[in-house]
């Protein structure tokens, strides 16, 4: 019982010994312990911080053999409060791990063809490796044309259509996933969650989170059920979910009791007062594990942000690592 003792509900579980965790939590709640029967905390922060250091060594090594320093283009169309903070910070964060970063902005005015010209410009330049548009841009921009103006080899943010089939077909090699959806498959996979022959429902279909999620764990080999605004009896389906995975902007929508006991809660929302979609404190107490917000799936999202530049970087210049 050693090393049982150490687990409490407050502890930061090692990445890597997740599944043995899971087990030993199996086994206390099987005996009757006096352990508290919440969900392991899945740290988003942790597993971030751990592949960002990993991407600062990868530049590292891009730049001795290169002398180049690879490069992400943030394209900023107007001047959204939250847009602005947003491209601010994925910058930052470009620049803490010894990333070049390229600011363009655009008046709120910018008509498609001018937003879509800047993104060709972006993508015929070789010392630009992957290229993000902040969105949602405004109104009257055509955002599926100015998403489709970045090459599939630089598409890091996921949001072009080659990407999205790619991701549908587990092709990894063509384009790259989008971020959020992502993020929480590496989530999932640092914390051993075992997804093949598992039920995930999917709460949410956007473009850029749900859908691409769903596709992704259909790779992985789950049974997928993706629910929406129209899904009749929700509850009553999450309560089949082994996986369940809350992307709907709603605040504390999700409900403990919808969890079926023991199952994996993802909660990608992200509301106003960092509160998530997923009602946390009745969740904690019936999931095996769950990823509080913040510090959950949010980091995760910037993290493989500024991994999918690295490897499009090293990709582009031919690097191997
Ligand atoms: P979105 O585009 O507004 O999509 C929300 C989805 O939820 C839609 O598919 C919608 O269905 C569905 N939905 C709405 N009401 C529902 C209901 N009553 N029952 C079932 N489904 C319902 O939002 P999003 O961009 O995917 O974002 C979802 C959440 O994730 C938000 O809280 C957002 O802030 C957060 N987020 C976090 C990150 C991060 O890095 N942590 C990144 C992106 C987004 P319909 O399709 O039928 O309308």
């Amino acid at each position: 019982m050693k090393g049982l003792a150490a687990i409490s509900r407050d502890s930061s579980p090692s990445v890597s010994d997740g599944t043995s965790l899971l087990t030993e939590r199996t086994v206390l709640r099987t005996l009757g312990s006096d352990m508290p029967p919440r969900a392991i905390v899945m740290d988003g922060s942790n597993v971030a911080r751990q592949l960002l250091d990993q991407c600062a060594e990868r530049v590292t090594e891009i730049i001795a053999r290169t002398k180049v320093q690879p490069c992400l283009a943030t394209v900023l169309v107007g001047d959204d409060p939250a847009s602005v903070t947003y491209t601010r910070m994925k910058r930052n964060r470009c620049e803490a791990i010894g990333l070049r970063s390229v600011k363009v902005e655009l008046p709120a005015t910018a008509t498609t063809g001018q937003v879509t010209a800047r993104i060709a410009a972006l993508a015929a330049d070789s010392t630009v490796h992957g290229i993000l548009l902040q969105h949602p841009v405004p109104g009257h921009i055509d955002e599926r044309a100015a998403f489709e103006a970045i090459p599939a080899s630089k598409d890091v943010d996921g949001v072009t259509l080659t990407s999205f089939a790619a991701t549908s077909f587990g092709l990894a090699h063509v384009g790259y996933g989008s971020c959020t959806p992502a993020g929480i498959m590496r989530l999932l996979t640092a914390y051993n969650v075992e997804i093949a022959g598992k039920h995930a429902v999917v709460i949410g279909r956007s473009p850029i989170l749900g859908r691409p999620l769903a596709m992704m764990l259909l790779v992985k080999d789950a049974t997928v059920t993706i629910c929406h605004s129209k899904t009749r009896y929700l509850a009553e389906v999450v309560m089949q979910a082994d996986i369940v995975i809350a992307a709907v902007g709603k605040a504390r929508f999700v409900q403990g009791s919808w969890i079926k006991a023991d199952s994996v809660v993802v909660d990608a929302g992200y509301n106003p007062g960092n509160v998530g979609d997923v009602d946390y404190d009745s969740a904690v107490e019936r999931a095996s594990m769950i990823t509080p917000v913040p510090g959950g799936v949010g980091p995760m999202t910037i993290a493989v942000l500024i991994d999918h530049t690295v490897t499009a970087a090293a990709t582009q210049m031919r690097v191997t690592l």
